[in-house]
Order: structure tokens, then C-alpha cells, then sequence
């Protein structure tokens, strides 16, 4: 074990980032220890040598790309550094690295460096990657898919491929994990022409590898975006081998698919918030700008079980509630039905439910 290892009291199990206390990892984390235990950990079981390579295939459904606008805000240590510390192989992701195409008569041209859907298919058809997925998976209309295309074929075909010879999918963000947005109650859509992953809203019979007929292991990291925390330190889990992929994941998981340390089942985000004393004197605010509690704004704090409040965003600056938006419960997997209508009092929603 190497000095500052030893120093700051930490071993390998420390480095079971999934299966830790939350409240401790927090803590471990705002010291900025989780990827010194990471390095400490690569030091004293590979010495010099690099963890094993680890291929990782992005694909993109329907989504805005915010999953990877948030995980590009990754801090302590920054994307890059993390990638080469995990020694990660992004081989292909359609936002980060140049998406392109070449085709004739219908048919994909040229090669896997000139041409991103012939890559993906090398890809895929070669196996030994970890899947993440940003962004539900269309399904209609009627079972087809081609509510959403990329390139040439419609993000199910794209999926399907992908996820057969995946080792594990990592479903990243509330649209790639339950629907999202795009399973929103409507008059004019069917929520099942959409699907996440593993589950679509709670129900994992109706998630899309069950359409599709593919058992794989999966992740759900929710969030609309996921904090790069989240990400990450989940990706460091698996690649320092801590957890055993599908073995632990019963442990590790609650019954949405979430990794327990980042999303507890008996803590919600209402618990940490720095307007609480404003909640228990009854004091609100009834429009933005204000340092109040923000529930006749509609927050749903109660209702998200995450540690935003105490992680926060944006390098551990602020988050939502901090900076004075309601808490919309973005991570669970009935969102966004289960806050609507966003931004309105209860009086209000009863209001605008009539
Ligand atoms: S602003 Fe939201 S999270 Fe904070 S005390 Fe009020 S209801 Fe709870
Ligand atoms: S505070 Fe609420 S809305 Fe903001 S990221 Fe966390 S769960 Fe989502």
C-alpha cells in the first residue's frame, strides 16, 4: 500500500464507491479523495501499469444532449484526466467526437474512420464495450422506431444492435432510464411509442430491451441531466473491479436500477436544503429571486430521492434549490408527470387539473 494511502487511512475497500455509506462517500468526495483513493489504488495493485483498457460506445436516442453537456462539467479530476486515469476508450459518442456519414444509394459508404455508422457497426459486432445509452428509445409509430432516426436506421435498430453484444449497459439520465420527458402523459402521444432502457416510467416489463428480448445487465443513472459525479464515479466502481458485473448489482441497486449511494431509498433532497428553516417557520417565496422555501413553487423535494443538496453541481458550487429553482424530482422514475404542473403551488395544480 502506498504512503498516502496508508496516510489517509484508505484501502482498496474504500474504493467500493457503490456499495459505501452515502453520507461517508460524500464526505470522501468533498475532500476530494474519491479519485486520490482511485490513483492510490492503481498505484498499489498495478504499480506503473495502467487499469485494462475499458471500451465505452455512447449511443444517443431521443434526448438534448444535456446528459453529456453535464458530464463534460466533470471536476476533481476533469473528464479527461478521469478517462485516462480509468484508461477509457470512448470509441464512438455522436456528440463529442465528429458524427459523419457518407452515403450512396441508401447504404452507408467509405470506412469506420470516414463513416460513424460503419464504425458503430464494427463495433458493435465485436463485443467487449460498456454500453451507455443517453436518451429514450423510440418505439412507434406501431413498433417501428422511426419516430427517431440517426444516420440511416432508427435509434431501435441502433440500440438493438449495440445492446446484444454489450457486457453492461449504463443508462444515462432519466430519458435512457425510464422514458423522461419523452413518456410524459399526452393527449396526442402514446407513451409507449417511447421506452426507456430497462424500464419505461416504473414498469420493467415495458422497457425496451424486453421488447426487444435482450437479458443484459443495466445501470440506471437518472437525472435530467445526471450529475458527472454520478457517472463517473459509477464507471469507477466497475473498472477498478470493486463490483462484479452482474454478481453485485442486486446490492449496489435499488429497485429502479439507481446505485444506492447516489440516490438513497430513505433520504430525499428536501432533507439537506438550505432554505429549511424558511419550511418549518411557513415562510415562502411566490416568485423567483427570493431565499424562502420554495414549495408553494411547486417543489418536490420530498419526492426526489438523490444527494443534490449535499453533492451539489457545478464543481460543489450550488444546486437547483441553492440557486432558487423548485426541486422538479428530475431522478425518479415517474418524472416529469410526477411534478406537473412544473413551477405551480398545489392550489395551483389543483387548479389547473380541473
Ligand atoms: S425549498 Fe423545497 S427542499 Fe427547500 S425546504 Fe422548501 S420544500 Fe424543502
Ligand atoms: S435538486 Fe431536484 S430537480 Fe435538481 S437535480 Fe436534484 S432531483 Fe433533479
Amino acid at each position: 500500500m502506498s504512503e498516502e494511502s496508508k496516510n489517509s487511512g484508505s484501502s482498496a475497500n474504500d474504493l467500493d464507491f457503490l456499495r459505501m455509506d452515502w453520507h461517508k462517500f460524500l464526505k470522501a468526495r468533498r475532500a476530494g479523495a474519491g479519485f486520490k483513493l482511485l490513483e492510490n489504488y492503481k498505484n498499489d495493485t498495478l504499480g506503473d501499469t495502467d487499469f485494462p483498457v475499458t471500451h465505452v460506445l455512447w449511443i444517443q436516442g431521443a434526448q438534448c444532449t444535456g446528459c453529456s453537456e453535464s458530464l463534460l462539467d466533470a471536476a476533481n479530476p476533469d473528464l479527461l484526466k478521469a478517462f485516462e486515469i480509468l484508461n477509457i476508450d470512448l470509441e464512438r459518442h455522436e456528440a463529442f467526437l465528429a458524427h459523419q456519414g457518407l452515403f450512396v444509394d441508401g447504404e452507408p459508404a467509405n470506412t469506420s474512420e470516414l463513416n460513424s455508422e460503419i464504425l458503430l457497426d464494427e463495433i458493435s459486432e465485436r463485443g467487449d464495450y460498456i454500453l451507455m445509452v443517453e436518451g429514450a428509445i423510440a418505439n412507434g409509430p406501431e413498433g417501428s422506431g422511426k419516430y427517431f432516426m440517426s444516420g440511416n436506421r432508427s435509434s431501435k435498430e441502433m440500440f438493438k444492435k449495440a445492446a446484444q453484444n454489450a457486457d453492461l449497459i449504463i443508462a444515462v439520465g432519466t430519458c435512457a432510464a425510464y422514458g423522461g420527458i419523452n413518456v410524459a402523459s399526452s393527449d396526442i402521444v402514446d407513451i409507449l411509442d417511447y421506452r426507456g432502457v430497462a424500464f419505461t416510467k416504473k414498469d420493467p416489463s415495458k422497457g425496451m430491451l424486453k421488447v426487444l428480448g435482450i437479458d443484459k445487465p443495466v445501470i440506471n443513472i437518472p437525472g435530467c441531466p445526471p450529475h458527472p459525479d454520478w457517472i463517473m464515479f459509477t464507471l469507477s466502481a466497475i473498472i477498478s473491479g470493486n463490483i462484479k458485473i452482474p454478481d453485485d448489482l442486486p446490492e449496489v441497486l435499488d429497485e429502479f436500477g439507481r446505485p444506492k449511494v447516489f440516490f438513497p431509498p430513505d433520504h430525499n433532497v428536501h432533507k439537506d436544503c438550505p432554505r429549511k428553516e424558511f419550511f418549518k417557520n411557513k415562510e415562502f417565496d411566490s416568485c423567483v429571486g427570493g431565499e424562502k422555501c420554495l414549495l408553494k413553487m411547486g417543489c418536490q423535494a420530498f419526492l426526489a430521492h438523490a444527494d443534490c443538496a449535499l453533492r451539489k453541481w457545478n464543481d460543489g458550487h450550488s444546486y437547483c434549490v441553492q440557486a432558487g429553482s423548485p426541486c422538479i424530482a428530475c431522478v425518479e422514475p415517474d418524472f416529469p408527470d410526477n411534478a406537473r404542473p412544473l413551477y405551480s403551488s398545489k392550489k395551483t395544480k389543483k387548479k389547473a387539473d380541473r
